[in-house]
């Protein structure tokens, strides 16, 4: 990451990215572009630094914000009709450590309504296009995240993976991405998804980056009761038994891109070759993962999308007569179908005949899932394992076939229902030039081992 220094300065940096970010419009990556803010802040870490001053540790660095975290009056529309026009009222945590440290954020990105897909194009504003092809898509729901460290129109970018919108997007893209352990990070401040599942994490183009911004933000937050103790600083360097695992069941899927699965058994013989063990898992409750998921994520999400009523915040329909059309025409309106799919299903499984027959049932597979990865961690320091079955797909492919764009989600879920913290990073090119990813999954807490080792795998 360039810092800025008396040999480069901050405001050349924030130059060079806002002018990348107009190069680069037709992708459709940014909702919110804050040049006059980005500019003021450069200018005065270079006097700053001219006058011989301590600066942060991200000094000039021009990051850009997913755009459903908080940030002190930039618009955070989550990119939801509801939302827009909703300047925030305060900081997320994230953000705040981000800018204390000088880091500038020169805009927020786009993403799937309220983090809801797989590519980007469930979004208000549109879809974001691939960084390697523009008729295919971003990845989602942090696309825009995604795009706009691969197009170099930042160092770094912020997202939020519920179910593997961090590490799918990144893989799409050629960039690193790091789903950190449940709780690492502070979500305060940004738009909730799913909150049991819900981690805010990093795209970066290096794991050295990562490693940074891990630093800096894995912390402690009274304002986020699920926040852990801090750990990050304090952990082990490497993992003690040079023993990676595999999933057989992912592996030999007939689901899995054939381009992905090569590049995966050649990346296996280069850790062979550098002396890891590879040990191959059985893991057979993690077919259940992607159902479990998808009946406890919408539960959460008809719970946290319940505020959003017309009343409490930005938009409200202009037609109605009474209260209850308040309500009604508020959220028909103001939600993508997408959203009000969630909704109904999460309410669904909540209700009362329905609840021991779905929710209940999913909460125990949950359970079995965790103990399946507990009992692998035994035996293996982490598992390598696809991020999605295939590499970007086509725009407008799956996005009018639900089940088809939640099957994407089958192998980065089931880390988010164990809490565990992954790193997606590059696995190459295909054929026609296509971002291929693979992930790399730890125990809980085992974070800086992570990024420690993907740095050892390039
Ligand atoms: N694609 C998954 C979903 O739509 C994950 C989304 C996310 O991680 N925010 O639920």
């Amino acid at each position: 990451m360039k810092i800025a220094d008396k040999n480069t300065s901050a405001v050349s940096l924030v130059e060079k990215s806002l002018k990348r970010i107009e190069e680069t419009k037709e992708y459709n990556i940014f909702t919110f572009i804050d040049n006059a803010r980005a500019l003021e802040k450069a200018k005065k870490i270079d006097e700053k630094i001219k006058r011989g001053e301590p600066v942060g540790r991200l000094a000039g660095v021009p990051f850009a914000l997913k755009s459903n975290f908080l940030s002190k009056d930039r618009p955070a529309n989550a990119s939801a009709k509801i939302l827009t026009d909703f300047p925030s009222p305060l900081n997320s945590t994230c953000a705040e450590l981000l800018e204390n440290e000088d880091a500038i954020c020169v805009g927020c990105v786009n993403l799937d309504a309220f983090a809801h897909g797989s590519s980007t194009e469930n979004s208000f504003f549109g879809p974001t296009l691939n960084s390697k092809d523009k008729s295919r898509v971003a990845g989602g729901s942090s696309g825009g995240s995604a795009v706009a460290v691969a197009l170099d129109c930042v160092e770094f970018a912020t997202g939020t993976d519920t179910g593997g919108s961090i590490r799918q997007p990144a893989s799409f893209n050629g960039v690193y991405g790091i789903k950190p352990t449940y709780g690492a990070t502070s979500r305060y401040g940004v738009v909730a998804m799913a909150s049991s599942l819900d981690v805010i994490g990093f795209f970066a183009k290096t794991p050295s980056d990562l490693d940074l911004l891990m630093e800096i933000c894995a912390k402690r937050d009274e304002k986020d009761l699920t926040s852990l103790p801090d750990f990050y600083a304090e952990s082990p360097e490497t993992f003690p038994k040079k023993k990676i695992g595999i999933i057989k069941d992912f592996m030999e899927s007939e689901k899995l891109d054939p381009e992905i699965k090569s590049a995966l058994e050649e990346k296996v013989a280069s850790l062979k070759k550098k002396g890891f063990e590879i040990i191959e898992l059985e893991m057979p409750t993690l077919k259940y993962a992607l159902a479990a998921y998808y009946i406890i994520q919408p539960a959460e999400v008809a719970s946290n999308l319940s505020r959003y009523d017309g009343i409490r915040y930005a938009f409200r329909s202009k037609n109605s007569k009474d209260l209850d059309s308040l309500f009604k025409n508020t959220r028909g309106e103001g939600f993508m179908p997408e959203n009000k799919r969630r909704i109904m299903i999460g309410n669904f499984v909540l209700s009362s005949g329905f609840y021991d027959a779905y929710f209940l049932k999913a909460a125990k597979a949950r359970t079995l899932i965790i103990r399946e990865f507990n009992a692998a961690f035994e035996k293996v320091d982490c598992i390598l394992s696809p991020t999605s079955p295939n590499p970007a797909f086509k725009l407008g492919e799956k996005v009018s076939d639900p089940v088809s764009m939640y099957l994407e989600d089958v192998m980065s879920v089931p880390v988010n229902l164990a809490g565990l913290p992954a790193l997606a990073f590059p696995l190459g090119k295909s054929k026609s030039g296509l971002d291929l990813g693979a992930q790399l999954i730890g125990p809980r807490r085992s974070d800086k081992q992570l990024i420690n080792l993907v740095k050892e795998l390039n």
